[in-house]
């Protein structure tokens, strides 16, 4: 099946990779709205919200939980949005949650290899 987040599941194409388990990725978005924008996936390739089985979608949540506190310690995030899009508006057809941060001070968009190393620093 020729979807990019398949491959970005399997290695193929690379990506600046937040966190894996055995169910889900999470990673920067490639076009991000904000500093920190990122998408979590599950590693099984289902289309959309109709597709997702309960005990994913509650994983996501869980990670999302985790997601969130690093983003507030590392990038100081004021508020955080959550978009998962179906149907005409999905663009990319393997479920994703978006993560998008926001700022009270508008902030320019940094390299995402600088956003990443910020987020990994201990
Ligand atoms: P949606 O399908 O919800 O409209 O959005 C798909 C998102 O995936 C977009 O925000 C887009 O920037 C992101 N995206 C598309 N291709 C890639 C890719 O190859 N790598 C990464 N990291 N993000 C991607
Ligand atoms: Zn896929």
């Amino acid at each position: 099946m020729n979807c990019i987040f398949c491959k970005i599941v399997n290695n193929d194409i690379p990506s600046y990779t937040i966190y894996e388990d055995e169910i889900v990725k999470v990673f920067l978005d490639v076009n991000p709205d904000s500093n920190g924008h990122m998408l979590i996936i599950p590693r099984q390739h289902v289309l959309d919200i109709t597709e997702i089985e309960s005990d994913a979608w509650n994983h996501i949540l869980n990670i999302t939980k985790n997601m969130k506190s690093l983003l507030e310690e590392k990038l100081k995030i004021d508020g955080l949005t959550l978009i998962q899009n179906n149907g005409m508006v999905q663009e990319v057809k393997h479920f994703h949650l978006h993560l998008k941060p926001y700022y009270k001070e508008r902030q320019n968009l940094l390299p995402i290899e600088d956003i990443y190393n910020k987020l990994k620093e201990h």
